[in-house]
């Protein structure tokens, strides 16, 4: 670098200026569009990256910084919650499975992130913008690695934790985020900037780092807590800058609003499917219950989503076109998710139970007026079921929406209904998911099919006993008898 920087005697923003947009340089032996494509691709008019200002800009300097007094705070706890067999002090075994969902479908998907944005990052042409993406796409990066250091404290005593990875890649379960990654790391640079920004921030993000992570710490796990609350301080910055950058994408030209209009509709769509497998960790999964899912969404999601697109109509941004649907589904989508896990419970990567009574109430008294009357009676007969030793017993594959890659409704008794047969048919979850695969019908095409076909690999052996009802599992057994129980 051939810049001066005086470090005394300068003004902070001046500073942070020069280290930060400051350090662009002009290409000389190639043109700058071949090198930073991202301002040519995708057919969006961008005229200055430079306008972009984010409130809460590091430098990269002060960004190793911040991260790394955080990251010696979190091992602290981690650390001491692994040497104090934290483990035991756990609400009960049952939450456990709420982390191997965390661990399965969502520290891949944070990484997935990570090599997203890095792309953006790589192709975008102005310094400040590469900067500020870059710092976010580690954050991505960091966060997968801290839950996957939190959560291996856990591997070393719970079943279903072994083969992460290849889980993710290859249960049916797990095909709602597989796909979910797949689409980002695919998708155009811009099109993955506001996916990520916007989408995965606002209603993934919000909902499993801060209620998620607050359950976690009042379930006795201040492992998974310490990593969660580290991350969410991460978020608030990907929350202020995402939401500033999409707004510059749309101001940079008129004829703009209709392509990002378009991903918002989208993304917003595929996370609000993403989110049921946080909707059922929230409802079922949580021995120790703060709020249901329902309030979640409605204090983390649904309320500051309104407003934010308040603010947004000024630029003609409009609500999500599934905006209406996805509010009224929350309603139901956790109930319906359980059943349809409890009906599959033999070959999935984690246990799953009939609740009990108290827990029946507790979920009546957050979704009174639908609960009683349509789920109640389901797990009732779930519980008689398992309590008379006829527990279901299906060893099918659901058919898979052609999009967002969950159980299609009213396909459940398609029995030997292969994949591939549902993939000739594309049947679809909804007129949403039917309207992104018509847009693209290739690409999700292609998705679809991958999907059928890594369904069809088999797990390691060792996974013999992480599926099934939680009753009686290893998983159960073990924990009793560590507290003394049997
Ligand atoms: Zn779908």
């Amino acid at each position: 670098m051939d810049m001066s920087l005086k470090s005394s005697g300068t003004r902070s923003e001046q500073r942070d200026e020069t280290l930060n947009a400051g350090l662009q340089w002009e290409m000389t032996f190639h043109p700058s569009s071949s090198v930073f494509v991202a301002q040519d691709s995708e057919g969006l008019v961008i005229r200055n990256l430079q306008e972009w200002q984010p409130a809460l800009r590091n430098t990269v300097m002060a960004y190793w910084h911040f991260q790394g007094g955080k990251d010696k705070r979190l091992y602290a706890v981690t650390d001491a919650f692994s040497q104090n067999n934290g483990q035991l002090g756990i609400s009960d075994a049952r939450y456990v499975n709420a982390l191997k969902i965390v661990l399965q479908a969502f520290s891949p998907v944070e990484y997935c992130a990570h090599k997203s944005l890095i792309r953006v990052a790589r192709v975008s042409g102005d310094c400040g913008w590469q900067t500020d993406i870059l710092q976010q796409a580690v954050d991505h990066l960091r966060h997968s690695q801290i839950e996957v250091h939190a959560l291996s404290h856990f591997n070393k005593y719970f079943n279903g934790m072994h083969s992460y990875v290849e889980t993710f890649d290859h249960h049916w379960l797990m095909a709602v985020a597989k796909s979910y990654a797949d689409d980002l790391l695919s998708a155009g640079p811009l099109e993955s900037l506001v996916a990520v920004c916007f989408a995965y921030t606002q209603v993934i993000g919000k909902v499993l780092y801060v209620p998620f992570m607050s359950a976690a710490a009042d379930n006795g796990d201040m492992s998974t807590a310490a990593a969660g609350f580290t991350a969410a301080s991460d978020k608030v910055r990907h929350h202020c800058n995402g939401l500033e950058l999409i707004g510059l994408l749309v101001q940079q030209d008129p004829a703009n609003l209709p392509k990002v209009q378009a991903w918002i509709d989208k993304w917003f769509w595929r996370s609000v499917r993403l989110s049921s497998l946080i909707a059922i960790m929230q409802d079922y999964m949580l021995p120790v219950r703060t709020q249901s899912w329902k309030e979640c969404w409605l204090t983390y999601v649904q309320h500051p989503l309104q407003q934010l697109f308040t603010q947004w109509a000024a630029l003609g941004i409009q609500m999500p076109a599934s905006w209406q649907h996805a509010c009224e589904m929350q309603e139901h989508v956790s109930h319906q998710t359980w059943l349809r896990l409890c009906r599959y419970n033999i070959q999935l990567p984690l246990h799953v139970w009939a609740p009990g009574e108290a827990e029946l109430n507790w979920l009546s008294s957050k979704y009174p007026g639908s609960f009683d009357a349509m789920f109640r009676p389901h797990l009732q007969g779930l519980a008689h079921q398992i309590h008379h030793a006829r527990a279901p017993v299906d060893h099918s594959s659901p058919v898979l929406c052609g999009t967002c890659q969950l159980p299609v409704p009213g396909m459940d008794h398609a029995g030997t209904q292969s994949g591939s047969a549902a993939l000739q048919d594309r049947y679809f979850c909804g007129l949403h998911c039917q309207g992104i695969f018509n847009t693209e019908p290739q690409k999700h095409s292609a998705q679809a099919r991958r999907s059928a076909a890594l369904a069809a690999w088999r797990m390691p052996d060792t996974a013999g006993n992480d599926g099934g009802l939680f009753g009686g599992s290893q998983d159960d057994i073990n924990f009793q008898h560590w507290n003394g129980e049997e």
